[in-house]
């Protein structure tokens, strides 16, 4: 079934995006499939991956879904391996899961909830990288997306292990960039603010006392993260690297 707002773009083009068994990540899968890409679904949720790539697949595009744990290097590999192995090739990558952890005093936090989100976070954003950038180069060239957050720039009181691996993703972005800038691959990052997912919905004070804070006085919506992802991915897109767009509604304005 042909929808008809699909449209061009990524056609012949193959992305792989982690977390997209919701939020934002499952958005960021629909618009690049939209836009003619074959999108590899990672999830932790290996059915939840198998739902998003069965609408896509119902919407007219071209999905498989993969389960993998993204913050163990084996499924990492494994994932891009499943990428080239149904469809070819390997394009461009979106690094986007994540998880909040809990909120709590810098002196309570167990080294275990640390090391959770950091692997998850940060670990697995170097070893998405370092798999996905010699399928891509051995495709003729890409680029890749890291999703990071405000909180790359700002403090948030009580969540230091997110807000330190947000800081960490930027950064990454930025040197992994240099090194690949003349090796026909551009890795910039997303910096989404308050938008309403499943990860959000379990922090609803910080969320409502952040959207305060926003200049538009509101959420985001998943969509207007994956806008600014299939951006950065595209030709139009071709000479910006090691850059960052913020996607949050003015919270950072004041
Ligand atoms: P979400 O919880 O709605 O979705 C995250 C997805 O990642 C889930 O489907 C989950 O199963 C998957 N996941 C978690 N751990 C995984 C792992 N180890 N391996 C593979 N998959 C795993 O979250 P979201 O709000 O869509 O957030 C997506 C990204 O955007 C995260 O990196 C998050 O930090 C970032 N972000 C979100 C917001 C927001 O307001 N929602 C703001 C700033 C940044």
């Amino acid at each position: 079934m042909e929808e008809d707002n699909m449209t061009a773009g990524f056609e012949k083009k193959v992305a792989l995006v982690t977390g997209a068994g919701g939020g934002i990540g499952e958005a960021v899968a629909h618009d690049l499939a939209m836009n003619g890409a074959s999108v590899l679904v990672v999830d932790i949720h290996g059915p939840n991956a198998e739902v998003v790539a069965g609408a896509i697949r119902e919407r007219g595009g071209k999905a498989v879904s993969f389960c993998a744990d993204v913050s163990v290097s084996a499924q990492c590999r494994a994932a891009v391996e499943k990428a080239e192995r149904e469809f070819g090739s390997l394009h461009y990558s979106v690094n986007n899961a994540g998880i909040g952890g809990r909120f709590d005093a810098i002196t309570d936090i167990e080294v275990d909830e640390w090391r959770n989100v950091m692997s998850v976070n940060i670990d697995a954003v170097f070893l998405g990288m370092k798999y996905q950038l010699s399928a891509i180069e051995k495709s003729g060239g890409g680029a890749v997306v890291n999703i990071a957050s405000i909180y790359a720039h700002l403090g948030l009181r009580r969540f230091d292990a997110y807000t330190a691996s947000k800081h960490a993703v930027r950064g990454l972005t930025r040197s992994v960039a240099i090194e690949y800038a003349t090796r026909n691959i551009r890795v910039n990052a997303v910096s989404p603010g308050p938008i309403l997912t499943p990860l959000t919905r379990g922090a609803k004070e910080q969320i409502d006392t952040i959207t305060a804070m926003t200049a538009m006085k509101r959420m985001g919506e998943p969509v207007e993260i994956a806008k600014a992802v299939s951006f950065l991915l595209s030709p139009d897109a071709s000479f910006i690297t090691g850059a960052e767009i913020v996607v949050d509604g003015g919270v950072m304005l004041s």
